[in-house]
C-alpha cells in the first residue's frame, strides 16, 4: 500500500496516518478483500471509513443530526429549499466494486457476507461496469433483515433502497437529484422523494408527511439541501419512537441508557411543537406508556416461566457458505446466535437465527430471584 497516497486521499499527513494505525485504525483480514477500518471518527474522517489493500478508500457514511424542534431547526439550518426523502428503517450499507467483485460494507466498515450476497443479487453488473468508482449508499430493509427486521416494506425478503452516491477516494456525495436520476437509469429502488419545499413552509409540510408515515408504521424523513451545501437532518414519527422503545424495553438490559431517554424526550418536544390538544396528548402518553410497560412485562413473565429471552430473525441465502460466513460475522461483532439447520427453499436456503440476549436474560433471572437492581 502506498502510504503517502492514502494519507493524501484522507487529507492527513503520512506521519499522522502512521500514528492512527496504532490507535483507531483496525485491520480486518476477513472476509477477503483485507482492509483497514477507522473505528472512530478522527480529523474529520468518519468512523467506518475503509482503506482497501490496493489503497482505495471508501469514506464512512456521515452521521445525520436530529432536531427536536423541527421548525426552529429548519429555519436555522437550511438556506432556502429543503428536499424531503423517506427515512427507511433497516441497516446502512455501502456497496462498491473491488477488482470486479461487488462487496457491501456495514456502517462500521466491515464486509457483511449476507449484505454482500444480497447486493450481488440486486445490483445489476452494468452499474459498476459503467461507474467502477461509485459507492452506492442505501438502506437494506425487509423482514429478512437480520439486524433490523421490518415487515412494513413491500418485500417478503430484503431489498436495497439507494439514498446517496459517493465516489471512492472522495468525501461527500452527489446529492439528492443525481441519486434519484441514477436509480432511475439503472432500475434501482430509491428512498421515496416527497418533494422540495421552501424553508418557511417546510416544517408544516414535513409534519403532515411524518404523521402519515407514522400511520403506516414507517420511520420518518431525512431533510436534505438539494445543493448539498449543508448536511442533512433527520426526524421521526412517534410510532417509530415508540416501537424503538418497545424493542429496547423488551431487551432492556442490552440497550444503553441514552437510547431510552432520547426517545422519550423526542416525544415531549413533538407534543409541544405540534401543539396537541389534551386528548391527543393523552393518546400519545398512552402509547408511550404502553411501549414501555407491555414489552417489559412480557419479558419478565417469560423469564418467570423459565423461558430464555431471545430474538428470532431469518435470512434467505443462495449459498450455504454465505450463511456460515454470516454466522462468523455476527460472532466477531459480539452477537451470540444459534443458527438452525438450513431449510432448502426455492433454489436457496432459509436460515432461522436465534439471537441470544444474554444481559437482559441474566439480569431478569437474577432480579426474579430477589437480587438488587
Ligand atoms: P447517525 O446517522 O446519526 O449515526 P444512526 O446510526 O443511529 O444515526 P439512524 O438514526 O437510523 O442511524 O439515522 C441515520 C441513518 O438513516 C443513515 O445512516 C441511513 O442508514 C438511514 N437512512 C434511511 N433513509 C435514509 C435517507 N433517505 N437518506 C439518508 N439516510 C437514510
Ligand atoms: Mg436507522
Amino acid at each position: 500500500m502506498n502510504l503517502a497516497r492514502v494519507a493524501q486521499r484522507l487529507g492527513i499527513t503520512e506521519c499522522r496516518l502512521q500514528g492512527l494505525q496504532e490507535t483507531i485504525i483496525r485491520e480486518s483480514a476477513w472476509p477477503e478483500p483485507r482492509l483497514l477500518r477507522f473505528e472512530k471518527e478522527t480529523s474529520g474522517i468518519e468512523a467506518g471509513t475503509v482503506i482497501f489493500e490496493n489503497g482505495e478508500i471508501v469514506f464512512g457514511y456521515p452521521k445525520i443530526r436530529r432536531p427536536l424542534m423541527l421548525a426552529a431547526a429548519i429555519k436555522r439550518h437550511f438556506s432556502d429549499i429543503v428536499a424531503v426523502e423517506e427515512k427507511m428503517n433497516g441497516h446502512n450499507v455501502r456497496i462498491l466494486s473491488l477488482n470486479g467483485e461487488i462487496v457491501a460494507l456495514t456502517r462500521g466498515g466491515f464486509i457483511c457476507p449476507y449484505s454482500t450476497e444480497v447486493a450481488r443479487r440486486l445490483i445489476p453488473e452494468s452499474v459498476f461496469e459503467k461507474h467502477p468508482h461509485r459507492v452506492l449508499c442505501g438502506e437494506m430493509v425487509g423482514p429478512e433483515n437480520p439486524y433490523v427486521a421490518n415487515d412494513i416494506y413491500p418485500t417478503d425478503s430484503i431489498d436495497f433502497y439507494l439514498f446517496d452516491i459517493a465516489e471512492k477516494n472522495h468525501r461527500g456525495t452527489l446529492g439528492v437529484h443525481k441519486t434519484h436520476e441514477f436509480a432511475q437509469e439503472f432500475g434501482l429502488l430509491a428512498t421515496a422523494f416527497f418533494g422540495e419545499f421552501r424553508k418557511e413552509s417546510a416544517a408544516e409540510r414535513i409534519k403532515q408527511i411524518v404523521i402519515k408515515l407514522g400511520r403506516q408504521g414507517r420511520e420518518g424523513v431525512v431533510m436534505k439541501d438539494p445543493e448539498n451545501i449543508v448536511p442533512p437532518l433527520k426526524y421521526t414519527s412517534s410510532k417509530t419512537n415508540c416501537s424503538d422503545l418497545a424493542v429496547a424495553f423488551r431487551y432492556y438490559n442490552d440497550y444503553a441508557l441514552d437510547f431510552f431517554v432520547s426517545r422519550a424526550v423526542r416525544e415531549g418536544y413533538q407534543s409541544v411543537e405540534w401543539n396537541e390538544s389534551e386528548e391527543e396528548r393523552r393518546a400519545r402518553a398512552l402509547s408511550l406508556g404502553e411501549s414501555i410497560l407491555l414489552p417489559l412485562v412480557d419479558t419478565i413473565k417469560s423469564a418467570q416461566q423459565g423461558e430464555n429471552i431471545v430474538q428470532k430473525v431469518q435470512i434467505r441465502v443462495k449459498s450455504l457458505q454465505t450463511a456460515r460466513d454470516f454466522e462468523y460475522h455476527l460472532r466477531r461483532s459480539g452477537i451470540r446466535t444459534i443458527f438452525e439447520p438450513p431449510e432448502p427453499d426455492d433454489g436457496g436456503y432459509l436460515i432461522r437465527i436465534t439471537k441470544l440476549v444474554m444481559s437482559t436474560n441474566d439480569k431478569t433471572q437474577a432480579l426474579l430471584e430477589g437480587e438488587m437492581w
